[in-house]
């Protein structure tokens, strides 16, 4: 049966990374919301005015015209044999929208969540670095440089986000955990919810989104 895939993970749980190999062992699509919208915005079109319009008026694409982005992009021959969704759906009504179009499409939907406790999140994130100069990335509990501020590569200063506080990190993933609970909810009463532990080194996370997909887990 052919698939949609629809990948979760919070922030820093490293959803992106498996999101991106999966699409490419696979040879399904990546399709995040956040670039077709960008990608939508910027054409000449009915659809494209709208999100501008609406952008503009620092509001939030409505679900009907999400809807028509995701039907559109999905209707594509690239997406004839599956797709991984990335951002998308985002909550219940997003996800009976998704039910419907799968349903049409003769597709069936999984949810593959990438879990990775508060903790580690906590230190992925608030300890994360990044150089000025060459934009490599560090860790200061994970992946430290060899002289504390400093890059490896070129002895530039080593830079922090500064949403990367703890304290907006924590609001981050609150907010996240609030408004994923339902979505999470649905998936697991129909049993198409598979966790994946995402504490384990990328290649080992890897294996277990191959094992989902490939059936081998059940
Ligand atoms: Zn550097």
């Amino acid at each position: 049966m052919q698939k949609v895939i629809v990948m979760m993970g919070a922030p820093g749980a490293g959803k992106g990374t498996q999101a991106r190999r999966l699409a490419e062992r696979l040879g399904y699509p990546q399709i995040s919301t956040g670039d077709i919208l960008r990608e939508m915005a910027a054409a000449e079109t009915p659809l494209g005015r709208e999100i501008r319009a609406r952008q503009a008026a620092g509001r939030l694409v409505s679900d009907d015209v999400l809807a028509e982005v995701i039907l559109t992009r999905t209707s594509r021959p690239d997406c004839a044999s599956g797709y991984i969704l990335d951002g998308f759906p985002r909550t219940l009504n997003q996800a009976r929208m998704l039910e419907r179009l799968s349903g049409q499409q003769g597709k069936d939907v999984i949810l593959l969540r990438v879990v990775v406790s508060e903790d580690s999140l906590m230190k992925r994130l608030t300890g994360r670095r990044t150089c000025s100069q060459c934009g490599e990335i560090y860790n200061v509990y994970l992946r430290p440089p060899q002289h504390e501020g400093f890059c490896d590569l070129d002895g530039a200063p080593l830079e922090q986000r500064s949403d990367d506080n703890a304290e907006s990190v924590t609001t981050r993933l609150r907010a996240y955990e609030e408004s994923t609970a339902p979505l999470i909810d649905f998936y697991r009463t129909s049993g198409r919810l598979f966790e994946i532990n995402g504490e384990l080194p990328v290649d080992e996370v890897f294996r277990s989104v191959m094992n989902v997909v490939t059936g081998k887990r059940k």
